[in-house]
């Protein structure tokens, strides 16, 4: 299955569910594909917003790449950049303060909330580099945090 975001000519934005592209392509081109708040057919995919276009590809989205080693430095840290990221890791310590922490089932949870089969909330937790792929290519809004996170249960 493949979901695009699609618009009406009156602007109505709404979620197609399709087999493939030529699935979507097909069903629009004999009218089947209509805004299910207004009914018009004169539907086309809605731009996507935080999709990046990969080069020389057709493929709709790239992920970000995450990374697998970790750039380091040799000698003392400037003060200021210690100071920086101490700074950026107290944000992140705050904006993760009113989120639960899900461990392992981040991209069950997020994916079930996406769809609406369950009550949004904020939660962290970890995925693997193939469930975080897999989650921006279904267009759900997932960022990688800046520091790693310990578990609660690790904590103490
Ligand atoms: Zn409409």
């Amino acid at each position: 299955m493949i979901v695009f975001d699609l618009t009406c000519d009156s602007g109505h934005r709404f979620e197609g569910w399709f087999g493939s592209s030529d699935d979507y392509a097909g069903q629009r081109g004999r009218g089947l594909v209509s805004c299910p708040q207004c009914g018009s057919c004169a539907v086309v995919k809605a731009p996507m917003a935080p999709a990046v276009p990969r080069k020389g590809n057709s493929q709709p989205a790239a992920m970000p790449a995450l990374p697998t080693r970790q750039p380091m430095a040799r000698g003392p840290m400037p003060p200021e950049v210690a100071e920086a990221l101490g700074k950026l890791a107290e944000a992140q310590a705050r904006a993760l303060q009113d989120s639960r922490w899900v461990g392992d089932a981040f991209a069950e949870q997020t994916r079930a909330m996406h769809y609406g089969e369950r009550d949004p909330e904020t939660i962290h937790g970890q995925a693997s580099l193939e469930e975080a792929q897999a989650l921006f290519e279904e267009g759900i809004p997932v960022a990688p945090l800046p520091f790693p996170v310990a578990p609660p249960d690790e904590l103490n």
